[in-house]
């Protein structure tokens, strides 16, 4: 359970320890990168050392943030810790390379809102129904007493903007809002986030697209669309697999379609796998049969192996889950 006690214990260790390791996921999004931003410069105003640690190169698209050149590689990283904490990862394994630094530190913090999270850490505070882990960061720092700057609402602000896609996804609730909304008092100018985050976007992503609608594929009966990116389709463009970011949108965005798959060859025979939902199936339970996760919504899986091996089987399942949808009470 997640309870007071656990919060409690959690600002505590924050408040009390002196020296931190912010750890976010492989792959790292708007919401890990922004969350592990705003801690960080609270833990710092408050004369703590924090150090931030990124598993891989951080995307184009969020380096506008603030003190977004102040993440470290994890080799660069040495201990001691008084605490490591791990934002928005849903298992040990999606920190990735960084993840044995963990043990550097004397207590483990993991934060986070997937329903699915395997409460890792020695202090656990997961959050569901929150939209983002921004939100929850968000009430960290207020509850550690420290004022939001605007670099620190810039830093949430990006959280919540890319998991809700711009407030538009079902996690959007009131406190959502609410937060946005004080947000943008401290400064923030939300057309600069939309334009960095979801445009500014290098040709080869624009003609990558192009190919991933060439290669979309609609079932018969039109709940489930899919599309394909190989590497053919990124020497093609000269594209690398960072241009595919939001092209399961795509499929997704079609007339009534429910679930949506987008398969990226991020290296030769390795195929990054995004499912996206639009009401009802649950595809976080489609992603953990192939060793993935995430949320009902939105989640994905890695799979290795030639595309005619790797997609048949999860296509199949996207298509058990929508029958099982069609046969249970509206
Ligand atoms: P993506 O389609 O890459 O944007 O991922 C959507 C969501 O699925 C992420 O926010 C994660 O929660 C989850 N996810 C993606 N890939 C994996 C994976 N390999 N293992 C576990 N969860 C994943
Ligand atoms: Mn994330
Ligand atoms: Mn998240």
């Amino acid at each position: 359970m997640t309870g007071a006690g656990e919060w409690r214990r959690i600002l505590d260790t924050l408040r009390d320890g002196r020296r931190f390791l912010l750890l976010l996921h492989v792959k790292p999004d708007g919401d890990s990168i922004g969350s592990s931003l705003a801690l960080g410069r609270a833990l710092q105003k408050l004369g703590k050392e924090a150090v931030l640690v990124c598993p891989d190169e951080l995307p184009e698209s969020l380096r506008f943030l603030p003190g977004s050149d102040s993440f470290v590689r994890p080799e660069a990283v040495s201990g001691p810790f008084d605490a490591a904490v791990f934002l928005d990862c849903g298992d040990l394994e999606r920190a990735g390379p960084a993840r044995p630094l963990a043990d550097l530190a004397t207590v483990r913090i993991n934060i986070d809102h997937h329903l699915s999270n395997a409460r890792f850490g020695d202090l656990n505070w997961i959050e569901a129904d929150a939209a983002a882990v921004g939100e929850i960061t968000y009430r960290l720092i207020r509850e550690l007493g420290v004022a939001l700057d605007r670099d620190m609402a810039y830093a949430l602000y990006a959280s919540l903007v890319t998991d809700t896609g711009s407030f538009a996804y079902q996690n959007t609730t009131p406190a959502t809002h609410r937060i946005a909304a004080e947000l943008l008092e401290l400064g923030v100018r939300p057309q600069v986030v939309a334009r960095e985050v979801w445009e500014n976007r290098p040709e080869p992503a624009l003609r990558l697209l192009g190919r991933a609608l060439e290669n979309l594929v609609v079932d018969p009966g039109g709940r489930l669309a899919w599309t394909r990116l190989g590497q053919e389709d990124f020497q093609r463009v000269g594209a690398g697999p960072q241009h595919a970011e939001g092209v399961v949108g795509y499929p997704r965005s079609l007339r009534g379609v429910e679930v949506a798959v987008a398969f990226i060859e991020a290296e030769p025979g390795v195929w990054r796998v995004s499912l996206r939902s639009n009401e009802r199936v649950d595809v976080s339970r489609v992603a953990a049969r192939f060793g993935g996760g995430g949320h009902a919504r939105a989640a994905g899986a890695t799979l290795s192996g030639r595309f005619e091996e790797v997609a048949p089987p999860l296509l199949d399942a996207c298509r058990a889950a929508l029958d099982e949808d069609g046969r249970a009470p509206a």
